[in-house]
Formats: structure tokens, sequence, C-alpha cells
């Protein structure tokens, strides 16, 4: 079914009036300095985020808001205020001073959605002790790997965790001083040369006050989702917290009286960037879900907790695709009034069952681990051209370059101005939430950027009226017959098709026109895997797309190959495909 190009909004329709009405208006008044004056910050022109993220509303009437709703299937939800929330990572802060561990040190977290881990990381940013989380699935060795190379001296993780991935390990991370123990259930089970977090906090002051950080010190270091390689550990400046603050205005249309949830795990950066600060830092109640993803779960929360604004990605959506219509009728969000995406493309097909199934279209919003924040978004006042990223943000500046020949070692590019011509993206340095650089690996820092404009390594196109459309990541551009052929237009394709749940496109060596289009594609519940469902699949990308883009060959697989953080690795597709060497799948999701 041809569906329409648009879906236009008209902001009186909206229930609640979206933050951001004017789009040329607001992005030539804002500024990064005026966004800064909308936080407190610290005597001395200090700026901490974890004390605007919490402490800031301790003293207002915010204090008794729940910050953060915990659930889980077997316990009751627990509700923490902003006010305990500060005495708790006041302690938390205490706790680190006590054992000697202060500015600039590094602390590592390691653990499922629990309360402890954003008590340690807002206590610790609180502290000015630098904070990287870890996805609690990840392997000893990933986990070794990572706490080596970013030198870490503190961890916090569970007891069991601990028995299971850290012990036999512990001897190989010289630099860890000391790991901090929460007990999974009941008491913690006594492991010599760790600490219990639970005696510590007991023992210790819940009167904290933030250490004086600048703008420019370290708070944050995220690993990469290791998509197209060996993750980068990219390090982020207190001074973020101002895009943090921003983009959940402007991107995610965050207000007073809103039940947001995040569903990104905090061992990525969007679980950091919004599913921890930007909510705080707008001052609303934020739901944290113990549970791993069941799409009965996930609806049945949308619908009883009420939530309002909801952000997740697009490999959850495809599984609520897959579980199919029927179990989202069972349920109703009256109380939702926007939705967003972010990680991968979001296929049009995924926009269109928001409308259908949620009674709202999917906002897709493009960002990177590097860019620490939402870029280029749909938003809720403006229209949406499903399969679009969306446009750039007030105190963004997004541009489309082409490479020219490099001189020495820094690349060299021409800014494209006219639209609908594809090219790498970039922006324009300068905003807060940059990362200032990947860790030990200065040289590639440096290839990133040319001149003032920062190259993403992905490619886009934008069209006349400033929309961005994502083409593919570099490293995934198929190159066939003198075409170049961005995978991510082929799978939209696919996707259309009734029996595609998901799809993966890669370029296989061929010796006439360079690569062919190959698809890996997995069925929706009900289908069967065999070569009549092939050849309609075939047939239907090739009325579409032409045989020049379209597949020359499909292959079943129950499960693509992804990242924990949900991301389609091509780049695994394609080495299986060959039979080459696998290279870092530290970030592989199991069974994949
Ligand atoms: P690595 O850099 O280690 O290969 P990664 O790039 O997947 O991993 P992240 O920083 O988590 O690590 O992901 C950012 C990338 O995800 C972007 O560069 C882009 O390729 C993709 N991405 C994120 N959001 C979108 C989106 N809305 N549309 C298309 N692609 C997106
Ligand atoms: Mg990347």
């Amino acid at each position: 079914m041809e569906r329409p190009t648009l879906i236009s909004k008209a902001a009186a329709t909206l229930p609640v009036a979206p933050n951001w009405t004017r789009y040329e208006q607001e992005r030539q008044s804002f500024t990064w300095e005026a966004a800064r004056q909308a936080l407190q910050g610290l005597p001395g022109g200090g700026l901490n985020m974890g004390f605007e993220a919490v402490d800031r509303h301790a003293a207002t009437p915010r204090a008794d808001k729940t910050a953060l709703r915990f659930v889980s299937r077997n316990a009751p939800a627990l509700d923490v205020s902003y006010a305990e929330l500060a005495r708790q990572t006041n302690r938390f802060a205490n706790v680190l001073q006590g054992l000697g561990v202060g500015r600039g040190d590094r602390l590592f977290v390691l653990s499922g959605r629990m309360p402890e881990l954003y008590v340690a990381v807002l206590g610790a940013l609180k502290n000015g002790t630098v904070v990287t989380p870890l996805f609690s699935a990840f392997g000893p060795e990933p986990i070794a790997a990572r706490i080596n190379l970013g030198e870490g001296q503190v961890l916090v993780t569970t007891d069991v965790l601990y028995q299971r991935k850290i012990k036999a390990m512990r001897a190989q991370m010289p630099t860890l001083r000391h790991v901090l123990l929460v007990a999974e259930e009941g008491a913690s089970i006594y492991e010599p040369d760790t600490l219990d977090l639970a005696t510590l906090m007991r023992g210790a002051s819940d009167k904290f006050t933030s250490v004086a950080t600048q703008p420019e010190d370290p708070a944050l270091l995220h690993f990469t989702s290791g998509t197209t390689g060996t993750p980068k550990g990219a390090l982020h400046v207190h001074g973020a917290v101002v895009a943090h603050h921003a983009t959940g205005r402007y991107a995610l249309d965050l207000q007073e009286h809103d039940r947001y949830w995040c569903t990104a795990d905090p061992g990525w950066v969007t679980g950091m960037s919004y599913g921890i600060l930007a909510p705080l830092l707008q001052g609303v109640t934020s739901l944290v879900d113990r549970e791993e993803f069941d799409a009965e779960r996930w609806y049945s929360l949308l619908e009883a907790e009420r939530i309002t604004v909801w952000y997740t990605a697009p490999t959850a959506i495809r599984m609520l695709m897959k579980a199919g219509t029927e179990l989202a009728r069972q349920h109703h969000f009256p109380d939702l009034r926007f939705v967003a995406s972010v990680g991968e493309p979001l296929n049009p097909q995924a926009v269109w069952w928001g409308l259908e199934t949620l009674g709202l279209p999917i906002h897709d919003n493009w960002w990177q681990t590097e860019t620490g924040g939402i870029m280029i978004a749909n938003t809720a006042a403006f229209d949406i051209k499903p399969g679009s990223m969306g446009r750039p943000l007030p105190g963004v500046e997004a541009f489309i370059v082409e490479h020219l020949e490099a001189v020495g070692e820094a690349p060299r590019v021409r800014v494209i101005d006219q639209p609908d011509v594809e090219g790498e993206l970039a922006l324009k340095a300068g905003w807060p939430s940059m990362f200032r650089g990947y860790l030990h690996n200065e040289a590639r820092y440096r290839q990133c950027f040319a001149g003032e404009l920062y190259l993403t390594g992905d490619l886009a196109r934008r069209d006349a009226d400033g929309y961005y459309w994502f083409v593919g990541r570099s490293d995934d551009v198929i190159k066939s017959a003198g075409h170049l052929i961005g995978p991510f237009e082929v799978e939209s394709v696919l996707m259309e098709h009734p029996a595609v749940a998901e799809a993966g496109v890669i370029g296989k060596p061929d010796p006439i026109v360079g690569e062919v289009v190959k698809a890996f594609v997995s069925l929706k519940d009900g289908y069967v895997p065999e070569a009549a469902l092939r050849q309609d699949i075939l047939a239907h990308a090739r009325k579409r797309l032409g045989a020049a883009v379209a597949p020359k060959e499909i292959a079943f697989l129950p499960v693509l190959p992804r990242t924990r953080s949900g991301k389609i690795m091509r780049r695994l597709l394609k080495a299986r495909e060959l039979g080459l060497p696998e290279g870092d799948t530290s970030t592989l999701e199991a069974g994949a």
C-alpha cells in the first residue's frame, strides 16, 4: 500500500503545547551560552552534571516529586524523590571521598538497572569522578579490557556479577583499587577484597557539596556500540550537561508533568544521556524497568504507568511489530503524547506502525556516542517525513560534505550546498556534548575533523525542506555497477513485505559489477522460510527498487546478528558470508 510521504502536525491539535514551535526563529535566537543560563551552575563558574541533575531540584518544590520510579516483576515499585536522590548521591559521594577517590579518578558501573547504579553514577559525578557504564551482559574479557583501557579505580557491581565475571579476572585489572558490591538478593555473600556498598552507605553522611568541576573537566567515558569495529572510548565533559538539558527540551519535548520512559540500558550512551541525565535535568518523573524486553510487559507498562513520553529504539519497535497487532490492541495509551526512536535508521514502516498501533507516529532522531546528545530530530510540533531522521536542533549546524584528497594526514572536505545529494554527514564542532577525544587514540580522533567540521562517518542527504535522510554508514555502503547503494533504502523496502521482520543488507564482491546486493532477512511469526516466499520478497524488492538496486540474493536467518544495544551488525553478516574473521564481537548479543 502506498502511503503519503508526510505526516502533518497541527500544533493546535496536539494534547500539550510543544516546547518548540517556531523552527527557524528558535534556531536563530538560540545560543549555547544562553542555554547554559537555564542551569544553576556552581560558584566560581563551575558546572557539574550530577549537581544540575539532582541537587538543583532538591531546594525547589520538586523536592518531593518522584525522580525515578523502579519497577520489576517480583517486587513492589520503588519511588525515589528528588530530595531522596540528593541524599543518596551525597552518601555515595562521601563513600568515594572516604576511599580517597576524587576528581578525575575513574569509576565503572556494571549492573542491571538497579537503584544503586543511578545513585553511584550521579554521586560519582557530584564527586568529580569520571563514570563509565558497562553493559551487565558483557563477558569477563570485554569488561576487563574496558576497565584496563579506562584505568578504572573503582567498580560498582553486584555480588552475583562479581562472582561470575570479575573475580577470576581481578588480578588482571591492576588499576582497580576498590570493588563495591551490592547484594542482588538479601545479605551479600562475603568476598575478599571487596566492600559492601550498603554498609558504607549507612556509615556515610547524607550531606555533601558538589566538587567544583569546570565545564571542560571530564565526566563520562562511553564506549561505542562496536557496530563497525572495535568499540572506541569517547570522553565527555561536565559541560555536556547543557546539551542534555536543551535536547531533553527540544528533541523529547519533556515538560514538568511528564511521565517518561527511556528503554535504553545505561550501559550505552542513550541510557546515560536520556535514561538518566536529560529527564532529571528537566525535573520529570522517569520510569526504570528492571526487566528485559517483553512485548506484553512493555505495552502493559506504557498503559499502567501512564507514560506520556517514550524514547525507544528501532530494534524494540521491530520486536513489537513482530509480536503482532492483536497484542497491542489489548492495550490503550490515552496518556502517551510523544514517541521517539534512536540508534538505527527507522524504516517508514515503523513510523506508520506507531500511528496505527500506539495512535502516534514515531519520531526518529539521530546522534552518536561521540555527539553525546541528539543532533537531528523529528520533533513534537513539526511534520514528519517517514524515513527521514528529521532536522537539526537549535545549536546544531549540519552539512553534507564530499571528501577531497587529503593533504598530509588531515581529511579535507567540500560542503555540498545543493539538496538531494548524498555525502557524509558533518556537524560544525562546538556543541557542548561533543566528545573531547577517543581514549588512547588521538590519531583516530584527529581523523574525525576537517577544519571546524566533525565528520560523523554516516552518509546522508538533505532535501529541499532541510530534512536529513540516512543513507548508510560509510563502511556499509555498497558499490554496484557504478551505483552507490545505501543499505537502509533496500532494507526499508524489504520491511514493507508482510512476512519480513528484520532485514540486513550487504555488498557481496562480484567480479563483474564490483558488489552485488545480498539481503539477510528474518521472518515474522507464522511465516515459513521457503523458496516461494523468497521469490515473492525478491519480486517485491525488484518492483520497488529496480533490478540494479534490489537484492540479487536473499538468505533467511532466524535472527540477525546485532549488538547488545540492538543494532544490526552488517560487518558480521559480511564476514560470515565471505568466511572472513569476525573481528571484535564483544558487544554481540548472545545467540546471534
Ligand atoms: P561503532 O562506532 O563502535 O561502530 P556505533 O556507531 O553503532 O558503534 P553508537 O555511537 O552507539 O555506536 O551509534 C551511533 C550510530 O548509530 C550512528 O553513527 C548511526 O550510524 C547510527 N544511528 C543512530 N541513530 C540513527 C538514526 N536515527 N538513523 C540512522 N542511523 C542512526
Ligand atoms: Mg560509531
